[in-house]
């Protein structure tokens, strides 16, 4: 018999901050925080293993059932196990492929990871359609209510919308740069009228909408009174759900006997993070190959340890144009040999004045891991029509600028190659059909999203005109 390391009966992991000043706490309560109250990310005090029999053990299984293992063993019975599983399976059971994440061969070393098959069309929805049913399943049981908020690119809000817009003890805030999101993203969001969903145009940046939530949490009476939560990639539960699909990819193609590489275009650090987290939980990932789009501090941080922020410049792909990569705190408590008190230095540093450098012996821990390329508009575009010659196939310029990042710094792996589609192309329809003279089709379900009506509101990026809108908005009930 294969013993199951990975079964219900494993005592999951505590959550502990990346800033080491508080408390440890189990997967529920970590979930339901959010962003730790010392300004920390939540991270597992120990990494769950998956044994090379666990692994050999989930070929032939279904996404599900993968995702399930998987993730109990962070869960483990905080959440009653049938429930887990039955909220499991209900988020993907919906989902546009029956395959959820399929795999589709590029040519005889390369594949692409299809991740749009969700309700909004990026991979936001792997973890945020999931997210929604544990936060209302844990809500109700509480019989608590929350405050949502959180900052966008694009599509993290509309997959957290989405998520949320039928839970009853949820109110949720998304807060995206006006003017700064596609119009299929903008739609996504501010088309769903639900009474609990309010969708915030910020005249700012994504990081100013980013730093506003920020400035929210800091702000321990406010957190109190409405009793915030984060769904951004802050959360860990959507760390937790996305190392699934590392998982089911690298298994199809041959983990645990053979190493794998996956090309990430990276923006707050989320995605590739998972991967990451994969890793160190034992699946045999052989590189990581981080594409940054013209906004590329984490490809410089990578290569060279050179964090310096620079001013966000808009892009094709901008889910990806952030300076300031949150989740990137996760990977420096690593190096900094989780020493919370050393990250939060550096950070504090960083902040305070734009720039940081990660000293050699640090980075050298990762160099063999990950690389990371830059990737300008221009290669975006000759990168999609020349998969779109080559293959008959759209990608969206995200998953472009990951393609192109591992052309760049990965053409002479040994190791097949899993690039991340990370987004429908249909929610990118200008610059595909600028590439490849071809605009692609919404699926059916979204085809009258043009048609119609949208809601939102429009704040000065003024921390305390946002506040008093949350404020007055939400339905805390006491
Ligand atoms: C969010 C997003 C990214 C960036 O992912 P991170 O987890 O923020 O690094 C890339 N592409 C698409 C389509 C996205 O929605």
């Amino acid at each position: 018999m294969i013993s199951s390391a990975i079964s219900s009966a494993t005592i999951p992991p505590k959550f502990i901050s990346t800033r080491g000043d508080a408390p440890a706490l189990g997967f529920v309560d970590a979930m339901l925080t959010g962003l730790a109250p010392d300004g920390g990310l939540y991270v597992p005090e120990t990494w769950p293993q998956l044994s090379a029999d666990d692994l050999r053990a989930m070929a032939g299984l279904s996404y599900v059932e993968i995702a399930t293992r998987v993730m109990r063993s962070f869960v483990g019975d905080e959440i009653d196990p049938a429930i887990f599983d039955k909220l499991v399976a209900e988020t993907y059971a919906d989902f546009g492929d029956p395959k959820i994440a399929p795999l589709r061969k590029l040519d005889d070393n390369r594949w692409l990871l299809e991740l749009f098959h969700g309700p909004t069309l990026a991979f936001k929805d792997y973890a945020l359609q999931l997210l929604g049913r544990l936060f209302e399943h844990v809500l109700s049981q509480r019989d608590e209510r929350i405050t949502i908020v959180g900052a966008t690119s694009g599509d993290t809000g509309s997959a957290a919308i989405e998520g949320c817009r039928h839970g009853d003890h949820m109110d949720i805030f998304i807060l995206h740069p006006l003017g700064r999101t596609s119009e299929v993203q903008r739609r996504q969001m501010t088309t769903i009228l639900a009474p609990n969903v309010h969708n915030i145009a910020l005249k700012g940046s994504f990081d100013d909408c980013q730093d506003a939530v920020k400035a929210m949490f800091d702000d321990e009476a406010l957190r109190e009174r409405l009793n915030l939560s984060a769904v951004n990639s802050i959360n860990w539960a959507r760390i937790m759900a996305q190392i699934v699909y590392y998982v089911t990819s690298a298994v199809a193609l041959g983990a645990p006997d053979r190493e794998i590489a996956f090309a990430v275009p990276s923006g707050n650090f989320g995605n590739i993070f998972a991967a990451y987290a994969a890793r160190e939980m034992g699946l045999p990932i052989g590189k990581l190959i981080a594409g940054s789009n013209s906004n590329d501090i984490l490809a410089r941080t990578l290569m060279a340890g050179d964090m310096s922020m620079e001013p966000v410049q808009p892009t094709l792909s901008p889910s990806m144009d952030i300076q300031v990569s949150s989740n990137f705190e996760r990977l420096l408590f690593d190096l900094f040999d989780r020493d919370g008190s050393a990250v939060t230095r550096f950070l504090t540093n960083f902040r305070r004045t734009g720039v940081a450098s990660l000293p050699d012996e640090r980075l050298a821990r990762i160099s063999g891991l990950f690389v990371g390329a830059s990737v300008n508009d221009a290669e975006t575009l000759v990168t999609i029509r020349a998969v779109h010659e080559n293959h008959g196939i759209l990608i969206d310029p995200h998953t472009a600028v990951g393609i192109a990042a591992a052309d760049k710094v990965g053409s002479n792996l040994d190791m097949p190659l899993v690039a991340l589609a990370c987004a429908h192309p249909a929610k990118f329809p200008a610059a595909v059909e600028q590439a490849a003279g071809t605009r692609p089709d919404l699926p059916a379900d979204l085809a009258d999203l043009f048609g119609r009506e949208e809601r939102l509101t429009v704040l000065e990026n003024d921390i305390e005109a946002i506040k008093t809108f949350i404020s007055s908005n939400a339905r805390m009930t006491e």
